[in-house]
């Protein structure tokens, strides 16, 4: 049974957001919890900006299969713009949606280079797949107490990704949660070393050594920084 004493108990860990979030936002003031509108999104139309003309480009000329998508503005401060769905990146990933494309592009060359070369490089087996706990979500800061949880996270921004698993050709499925402490010195360099690439790459990369919100993921983000923990 789900008491509201349980679920405050359980509501952090349920969560699979991120305490930091890149920092935040200061942009909502309010006092109210951030959600979005309930009548739904209102697509802004218009062009699109120089940069993000400039990133899809780079991301056909890099052969990575992607999808523009509009515009949205979702109410309470959270924002898609300048988004991506990406498609297809070489490796599968399962769970991802909206993605700013400079983080799409960023997080595209993290697996790439950082992830897809450590696995056959430390691990002796090819990745085959990246389990992702998802990219746009409208809410703040979770896990930092009610005065966080008003500021806007990253990811009401479509501007940070959440993975949680990298699964290899060899069968073995290596978790944030069961692995970041391994037994196998091998496991826990291969995600030391993806995380310290992450690090070079985005703005901002939380991992369990952070805090407790981030037990299953490693955040990433292209908000303020640099910060890595
Ligand atoms: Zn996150």
């Amino acid at each position: 049974m789900a008491t509201p004493r349980t679920l405050a108990i359980l509501l952090p860990v349920l969560l699979t957001g991120c305490l930091f979030g890149g920092g935040g936002n200061d942009r909502v003031t309010s006092n109210q919890p951030i959600r979005p509108r309930a009548s739904g999104p209102i697509e802004m139309g218009g062009a699109p900006t120089a940069e993000t003309r400039q990133c899809e480009a780079d991301l056909t000329r890099d052969n990575v299969r992607f999808s523009p998508l509009p515009d949205r503005d979702f109410g309470g401060g959270c924002l898609v713009t300048g988004a991506v769905e990406l498609l297809d990146i070489g490796v599968p990933v399962s769970g991802l949606k909206s993605m700013r494309c400079p983080l799409a592009k960023t997080f595209t060359a993290w697996v790439q280079h950082g992830v897809a070369p450590a696995a056959r490089e430390i691990l002796g087996s090819p990745l085959v797949k990246v389990e992702s706990l998802g990219t746009y979500a409208c809410r703040g800061i979770v896990g930092a107490g009610a005065a966080a949880s008003r500021r806007l996270s990253e990811h009401a921004l479509a501007n940070a990704v959440d993975i949680s698993a990298f699964v290899l050709a060899d069968g073995r499925r290596i978790t944030i949660e069961h692995d970041w402490h391994s037994n196998d010195p091998a496991i826990r360099q291969f995600l030391q070393i993806i995380q310290r690439s992450a690090c070079r790459r985005f703005r901002t990369v939380l991992s369990p050594d952070y805090n407790a919100a981030h037990y299953n993921h490693f955040h990433m983000d292209m908000g303020r920084g640099p910060f890595c923990r």
